[in-house]
């Protein structure tokens, strides 16, 4: 298993192994090409390896098939629903499923893709699940935004943010996928540390754009230049894209009130989080990220795509310098 980077994600893991105390709920967030499910592949192989030493050891049964993901007893709950949405009926029928004993050994591991696209009915049904844990099951839980994720979800999991490549390492990556050195420096200035985005757009799955665009505008409020955020926010052309770039900027500016607040940062973002933490206060940064989760509620009310990305920026701009 290739991990490249993800030091501060795997740095925490390794804190949790050694302290002998391993949550038995997992949030692992992050942007979209980040490496989330890499990690929580990784994270589920702690909980089924079989070996004697450091867990995972990569190589006995139990790691092989959670890495190939055909262990019996790691379950993927979303990629069995219809339409790959997470339905409450066939959520509840999952979650009796797992009153039962695992197949194979001692564990089960629930892996929760896309919690951030889980309805609230979904994450309630989830609710006393996770907060009455049955002695033989995980959780894992991977989603690209803490927004929509209900706090009382949130207080019952262990959230471990999905840090980016370093250089090197985004290097070594590239350099692995067949991409020449010269490229793979120009792809890490566009794209900071994610693998998966840049190797996304060099096969041409082209840009994630509200992914640019949420960092294009954290850039542009950090740099104070409201023509610009304006420019990122009329970039995207449906609600479901503004949506996710409001889910995206909400996380950023609550990484960056976490920094103000004296803490260090190891969230997906780190260099719009240091711009943005650089450029105002705390009171500044609270009422950005209160205005973004505002926004974010409000992404399917408004009918007018262009007006709406209009009015988020001034918004945004208004929440920065207005106290
Ligand atoms: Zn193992």
């Amino acid at each position: 298993m290739e991990l490249y980077g993800k030091k501060h994600a795997l740095a925490r893991l390794a804190d949790f192994r050694r302290s002998g105390r391993f949550p038995h709920a997992l949030l692992f967030c992050g942007a979209e090409g980040i490496g989330k499910h890499i990690i929580a592949d990784y994270a589920a192989m702690m909980y089924m390896c079989a070996g004697d030493g450091e867990r995972p050891c990569g190589h006995c049964d139990g790691c092989r098939r959670t890495e190939q993901h055909i262990h019996p007893d790691v379950v993927y709950p979303l990629s069995s629903m219809e339409k790959n949405t997470y339905h409450v009926e066939e959520l509840r029928e999952f979650i009796t499923s797992c009153y039962t004993k695992p197949n194979d050994g001692d564990i089960r591991v629930c892996v929760f893709e896309d919690l951030d696209e889980m309805s609230p009915i979904c994450q309630n049904a989830l609710l006393k699940f996770i907060e009455e844990p049955l002695e033989f099951n995980r959780y894992i839980f991977i989603a690209k935004s803490r927004t929509p994720v209900l706090q009382t979800v949130l207080s019952r999991v262990t959230a471990v943010e999905v840090d980016g490549a370093d250089e090197a390492e985004f290097t070594r990556a590239m350099t692995d996928n067949g991409i020449d050195r010269v490229r793979a420096a120009e792809l890490f200035e566009r794209f900071g540390g994610n693998i998966g985005a840049a190797l996304g757009f060099e096969n041409g799955g082209g840009e994630i754009q509200y992914l640019s665009a949420a960092i294009k505008a954290a850039d542009a409020v950090a740099a104070k230049k409201e023509l610009d955020c304006l420019n990122a926010f009329l970039s995207l052309k449906t609600r479901e894209e503004i949506f996710d770039a409001l889910g995206i900027l909400s996380d950023i500016f609550g990484n960056t009130a976490t920094v103000k607040a004296g803490n260090p940062s190891y969230g997906s973002y780190r260099a719009q989080t240091e711009r943005l933490a650089g450029a105002y206060s705390l009171k500044a940064v609270s009422r950005l990220y209160n205005e973004a989760v505002r926004l974010y509620g409000m992404s399917f009310t408004n009918p007018n795509v262009k007006l709406f990305a209009a009015e988020c920026c001034s918004a945004l701009f208004n929440a920065a310098e207005n106290p």
